[in-house]
C-alpha cells in the first residue's frame, strides 16, 4: 500500500481524503490517504523522519505549515522558490522536495476559462499564500498584475514586477480579469463580498478562490452584470491531481477527475 496524507491543524473538515481516494479508484493505485494534525512547528522534524522510515511517498501541506515546512526539505522546486510557501512535499531518493501544486492548479483553471492572459491586465484581491500562487501563475502566463490590499505599503514589501492599488482605487479600474484571494464571503459569512457589483461591472472575467459555498456573493455581483465565472473548486480538485503526478510520476485527465469529484461534493 502506497502511503500518502495531508498535514496541517484542525483539518478534519478537507475534502483531499476524498479527492485522493476517487482519484486511487480511477487509476488503480493501491494507495492510502491520512490526515495529519500537527499541534504545532515544533514537531514537523520527528514528523517527517517518520514517514520518511515507513516509505510515505509524499504529503500534501495546508494551513498553517505552508512556509515553516520548507525548513525540514532538502529540495524546493522553482515555483516554491518565487512563492515562498509549499503544499505538497515528496519523499525521492532519500531526499525531501517541495513543490507549490496550488500554482499548477490556478494555471489549470485559468486554462479551464479560456482566457488569454498575454499583456491582460488581471486584478488580484488580497496578498496571502493563495495570491502569491495567483500571482506567480499571472506573471508566467505573460499577465500585467494589479494587487489590491487593505495594506498597500505592507504589500509593495512583498511582491516584485507587478503593481499595487488600495480599494479606495480599485474603484476607478477595469481590465480582463479580476480574482478574489481574500477569505471574505467563506462560509458561513456568506452574504459579504470583497468589492461591489459597480466595479465588478468593469471587467470581462472574475475568479473566485473561495469553493465553500460554490456561488459567492462575489460571483453572484459578477454574473448579475453578465461577466464569465468561475469558483475555487477547479483549483481545489487540480492541486490535488497535480501532486498525485509528481508523487506517482503519471499523467492524468483533469477533466474526468473533476467530473466524477463534482458529482460525489454534491452528493455530500
Ligand atoms: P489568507 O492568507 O487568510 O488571506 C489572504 C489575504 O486576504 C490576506 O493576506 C489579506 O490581504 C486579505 N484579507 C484577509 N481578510 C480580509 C478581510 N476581512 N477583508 C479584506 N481582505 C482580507 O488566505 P489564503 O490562504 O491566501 O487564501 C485566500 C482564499 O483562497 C481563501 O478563501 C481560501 O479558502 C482560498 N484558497 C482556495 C484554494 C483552492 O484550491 N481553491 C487554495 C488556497 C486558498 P491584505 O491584508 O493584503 O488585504
Amino acid at each position: 500500500m502506497k502511503k500518502f496524507g495531508l498535514l496541517g491543524k484542525n483539518i478534519n473538515y478537507t475534502y483531499s481524503p476524498i479527492l485522493h481516494n476517487k482519484i486511487f479508484e480511477v487509476y488503480n493505485i493501491e494507495g492510502d490517504y491520512e490526515i495529519f494534525n500537527l499541534e504545532n512547528e515544533s514537531q514537523i522534524y520527528n514528523f517527517l523522519k517518520i514517514l520518511k522510515k515507513e516509505k510515505t511517498i509524499g504529503i500534501n501541506v495546508t494551513i498553517p505549515y505552508k512556509t515553516s515546512i520548507l525548513k525540514y526539505v532538502d529540495i524546493i522546486s522553482p515555483e516554491v522558490l518565487s512563492i515562498g510557501a509549499a503544499n505538497c512535499i515528496k519523499f525521492e531518493n532519500e531526499k525531501i522536495i517541495a513543490y507549490n501544486t496550488d500554482y499548477f492548479g490556478v494555471l489549470k483553471t485559468f486554462e479551464k476559462m479560456g482566457l488569454d492572459l498575454k499583456n491582460k491586465k488581471v486584478i488580484v484581491l488580497g496578498s496571502g499564500g493563495a495570491a502569491k500562487a495567483t500571482i506567480k501563475a499571472l506573471l508566467d502566463s505573460k499577465a500585467i498584475v494589479y494587487l489590491v490590499s487593505r495594506n498597500k505599503i505592507k504589500a509593495q514589501k512583498e511582491f516584485e514586477n507587478i503593481f499595487f492599488l488600495s480599494y479606495e482605487e480599485l474603484v476607478n479600474s477595469s481590465g480582463y480579469l479580476i480574482i478574489n484571494a481574500t477569505p471574505v464571503g467563506t462560509f458561513p459569512d456568506t452574504d459579504i463580498s470583497p468589492v461591489s457589483s459597480e466595479i465588478l461591472q468593469n471587467f470581462d472575467f472574475a475568479l473566485d478562490l473561495i469553493y465553500n459555498p460554490e456561488e459567492t456573493q462575489f460571483l453572484k455581483y459578477a454574473k448579475s452584470k453578465g461577466k464569465k465565472v468561475e469558483n475555487g473548486l477547479y483549483m481545489l480538485i487540480a492541486q490535488g491531481v497535480k501532486s498525485e503526478e509528481i508523487w506517482n510520476n503519471l499523467e492524468f485527465n483533469y477533466e474526468k477527475i473533476y467530473n466524477d469529484l463534482i458529482d460525489i461534493i454534491h452528493k455530500k
